[in-house]
């Protein structure tokens, strides 16, 4: 495709993404809209390279309609911090875009019922890299995984390298896995190197296959 035409669709991109943010805070799909304060659509550079897709808002991002920006948020941004990045040069989104009353787990029909809006800000933002942060944005890539077995085990799927975490949460309430969340981090500038050589390929057909370099 020329550089031309790909701006152009970029750009068009560009404005769907603002069109679906807006459609997502106005979204009546399941029961979670009637306790959220504010529905979270996500947010970062609309052409990021790097897509974290976390469980979905907690109290301080249904406040405030952002993602990550309660304790989980600061630790998010800290080890980003580390490995030199900043959070606003990546895009970051949850599986669910409501909060559920007390924190619960998502329902599978909610998740269900925002699946359609996740689906569509990764075609619209077209990632190399998606890091899943936790379960339930892991159990999209790696239905029926354990997340205690593949963490830190990057696949790639056509030009695509999905990177399963432990949700930062899990460390913060569970001191023994900060290690562990901290060195799966610590992996995701060689990931972002090794981006380089996987050339453009369509993501279909979808055979996950294991980089053979890890
Ligand atoms: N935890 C998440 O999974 N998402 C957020 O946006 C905040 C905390």
């Amino acid at each position: 495709m020329g550089q031309l035409r790909e701006n152009q669709e970029r750009r068009h991109g560009v404005s769907q993404l603002s069109d679906l943010a807006q459609e997502i805070r106005v979204c009546q799909r399941c029961v979670l809209a009637k306790s959220r304060t504010n529905a979270v659509p996500g947010e970062g550079p609309e052409d990021a390279s790097m897509l974290f897709i976390g469980e979905g808002p907690g109290f301080h991002e249904d406040r405030q309609g952002r993602p990550f920006v309660g304790a989980a948020g600061q630790y998010l941004e800290e080890l980003l911090g580390r490995i030199g990045l900043d959070r606003s040069s990546v895009y970051i989104a949850n599986v669910i875009k409501c909060r559920p009353p007390a924190n619960r787990d998502p329902e599978p029909e909610e998740v269900e019922a925002c699946r359609p809006y996740l689906d569509r800000q990764i075609e619209l933002i077209r990632p190399r890299l998606v890091i899943t942060l936790g379960r339930f944005s892991m159990a999209r890539y790696f239905p029926g995984a354990s997340i205690s077995r593949i963490h830190g085990q990057p696949r790639r799927i056509g030009s695509v390298i999905y990177y399963p975490m432990f949700h930062p949460a899990a460390a913060l309430h569970q001191p023994k896995w900060r290690p562990i969340v901290e060195e799966d981090f610590r992996r995701i500038p060689e990931l972002l190197t090794r981006l380089q050589d996987v050339s453009e390929q369509k993501l279909e057909p979808p055979q996950a296959e294991q980089l053979s370099l890890f």
